[in-house]
Formats: C-alpha cells, structure tokens, sequence
C-alpha cells in the first residue's frame, strides 16, 4: 500500500472522538504547563475536568494576540524550554512579534499535515517541487521542504525571487510543481511567456502560500502557464505555519485538518457562531500541539464553512478560502467594506487585468473619497477606458453600495512585487 497521511480515523463520528480526546489533552496540558493558560483559566473559572463533550469547549476563554505579545519572548510555553527545538516569528516591531515554539514531536506533526497537503494536491514520488518561499525566521519554507521529504517528491528549495534561476530550474530539472505567492506566480507566468520557454518546461501545478489573489488572477496564471490545477495553501505562525489545509483536485473549499485543530467561526463583534455558511472569524484550538498549544485563538481571518460533502469524499471538512482580516475592514462613509469584496468584484469584469490599488483620501469637504486604479486586460485600448470605468463603478455601487472613481490605467502600469502587493492606500487621516 501507498503512503498515506491522511487522517486516521475513517468516519466523522471518529474525528469528532478524535477531537474530543485531544481538546481534553490540551485543555489539560495549558493548564499544567503554562502559568499563563492556569490564570486565564482560573480567571474565567473553568476547570480541565469541566471539558466533557465537544460543546464544552464554549466554556473555555479566548487566546488573542495580545497574550502572545505580553509574553514575548516564549509566550504561551506550556512545556519547559529544553524540550523546545525551534522558534518561529511573526514579522512585526520588537514587542509586537509574535514568537511561537516548537517541540520535536510539533515539527513532526506539521511535517506529517504538510505531507498530506502534497497528497491532497494529487503529487507522487515522481513529482518534482520547486520551492520558491522564503526560508528563515519569519517565513517557514522549512514546513514547505520536510513536508515534500516526508511525501517523498523532489525538493528543489529554491527560495523566492530571481527569476533568471528560478526559469532555469524550470527548464533544467523539470519541476512539475511550484510553491509560491500567487503575486510571485504572475510574475513568473509572464517572464515565461515573454522568454517564450513554455514548451520547455513541465510545470503542471501551483500550490500558493495564504496571500489573497483574485479569480482573475488565477485564471491569468493558469491560462499563461496551461496549469492544470492551482491551490490554495492557508498557514500562520501561530498554528505551526503555512500548511494547515488544501483544496482538493475539485476545488470546492480548503479541507483543513479537523484532526489537527477545531476551526469555529464566529461573529468578531459578538463572538457567537454565526450561522452555517455565513463568513465570521476563525478561531482555532489546537488537538496536539506542545510548545504553545492554542485555546480559542482568535485569528482576525476571515472565512466561511462551507456546507455538504466535497465529490471527492473526505471526512475533512472544508472552510472558504481566507476572504480578509477582520482588521483589514475598511470603514468608508460608515459602510464596512473588505477588499476581497473589490477584488471579487473586478474579477467578474471582461476586459480588465488582475491588478487594481483601492485608495482612500479625505477632501477638504471633510468627505471620503474612494479611487479605484484598475489595470485594462492586455490588447485592450484605452479608447475602452470610460465605458470600463462606468461598469467598475455601477457595479461597486450595486453590491457595496457605495460610489468609487476609477482610473484605468495600462496593463503591467501597477507594481508587481514578488511578495504580497500593496493594495490599499488609505490617506485619510485619524
Ligand atoms: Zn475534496
């Protein structure tokens, strides 16, 4: 029999057991390892013994960000320091990092759901996979490499950027997958097309780390490339790294690994469920994790679940892709506004190309104004410009409910960053 990663357990009844005997461990674990975990608990007045049943998780507190800070440097820890083999961090001003530890068995439990993601994705042994991600402190391509070893694919630890080397890789070791930003992935689509080198290389799959990207984008990467299959890659620091979950080959939703974490979504404001299917705040609880095990931690992002069984019949349920921050919201002329809902938006227009900058400014009439920079498709005039304009903005004004200038500018006119672009300006003073 192949090698599998999957989870071990086969029905939902034994995830949901699974999952309970793992709450237990943890809620147990916190509270005897870490004095931090013990006063929150006690504060709230929860016991590990009150942890019965699935539903009693609601009686536990809620980690934040803030309790990773206060601890800086090893907040959280819930084991002591000589089990800790490694620390990763959130890149942020000394005091706002966020330092996560991790044990031997940790490393090994994301090197195991990371293998899982290449199997999801449909790989094998024969695969060759060129890891474009960043190496180091703040960016765990680390996770990315162990996990394709672990699978038993080729790692290529390319890194990020240089496009001279990676196109060269492309050609010379005949990589059939790249690991990168989806901003990254344009980049590279349009270098191979302008060398003219796509019938030299095998390249047949994309797999992007948690940057936000577009339909319209990846319909440019795909059609550049003549990619079989793009997927989507979630990860923070905070819950071991990137990895946590994949769309299947169906592409319906990320399965994420209910045997590793339980994901609730929840209203950010009230910090009730919202109902099934509804976008909210992911909160996640860790099942296993030793170093910093996570309790009710509020991660800002934003998703949904996504309701029903995938076609291709996993246990593993699936949430949306990542749709925002919920610190990421704009506020504009009292209306809440996420730039996912642009970007989703400008993705159903005909004629336009995948970059586009939202900026906010404040007139001397003490109003908002928003401007809207879109990038016209390639090949199209710019004798289209007022008829496009007039679409964009009827259109943000029937779904947002809000009025936008738009400028449309040439393709290839707005900064392409081989990391994450830069895509709202907000000028408007405190
Ligand atoms: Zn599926």
């Amino acid at each position: 029999m192949t090698k599998t990663f999957m989870p071990a357990v086969e029905t939902e009844d034994e995830l949901r057991d699974l999952q309970l005997e793992g709450l237990k461990w943890t809620v147990n674990h916190a509270y005897n390892g870490s004095p931090a975990y013990l006063k929150k608990m006690n504060d709230s007045g929860v016991k590990p013994g009150d942890i019965q049943s699935l539903d009693d998780l609601t009686k536990l507190p809620f980690t934040t960000s803030s309790d990773l800070q206060e601890g800086y440097p090893f907040p959280l820890l819930s084991v002591p320091l000589d089990k800790v083999v490694r620390i990763h961090a959130s890149s942020g001003t000394t005091g706002k990092r966020k330092v996560l530890c991790y044990t031997q068995k940790d490393i090994d439990d994301w090197k195991h759901f990371f293998a899982r993601c290449y199997e999801i994705a449909g790989l094998t042994t024969e695969d060759r996979v060129q890891l474009a991600v960043g190496y180091g402190v703040w960016t765990a391509g680390l996770g990315f490499q162990l996990g394709c070893e672990a699978f038993g694919a080729m790692a290529i630890p390319a890194g990020p950027g240089n496009m001279d080397m990676q196109c060269q890789f492309l050609e010379d070791f005949g990589t059939t997958t790249m690991c990168c930003t989806a901003s990254m992935g344009l980049l590279l689509a349009e270098v191979v097309n302008k060398r003219g080198i796509k019938d030299k290389i095998r390249l047949k799959k994309m797999i992007f780390g948690s940057e936000r990207h577009s339909d319209a984008m990846s319909r440019r990467i795909k059609e550049l490339l003549g990619l079989e299959h793009l997927f989507d890659l979630p990860g923070m620091t905070e819950l071991y790294g990137p990895g946590t979950g994949l769309d299947c080959i169906h592409h319906t939703g990320i399965h994420y690994w209910a045997d590793y974490y339980i994901l609730e979504i929840l209203d950010p404001e009230t910090l009730q469920p919202v109902p099934e299917g509804e976008t909210g705040e992911m909160v996640v609880t860790t099942l296993k994790k030793e170093a910093v095990p996570l309790i009710r931690y509020r991660t800002r992002d934003l998703t949904r679940l996504v309701p029903g069984q995938c076609p291709c019949g996993s246990i593993l349920p699936r949430h949306d892709r990542i749709l925002g921050r919920s610190d990421d919201m704009i506020i504009f002329r009292a209306v809440n506004i996420y730039p996912s809902q642009i970007d989703h938006i400008l993705s159903g227009i005909e004629g336009i190309g995948s970059e586009y900058q939202i900026i906010l400014d404040r007139k001397e009439d003490g109003r908002d104004y928003m401007t809207l920079k879109v990038e016209r498709a390639q090949g199209i005039d710019q004798e289209k410009n007022t008829e496009l304009s007039n679409i964009i903005a009827g259109e943000i004004k029937n779904q947002i409910l809000v009025s936008a200038k738009v400028d449309l500018v040439g393709y290839g006119d707005l900064p392409r960053s081989e990391r994450k672009s830069k895509r709202v300006f907000d000028n408007r003073d405190e």
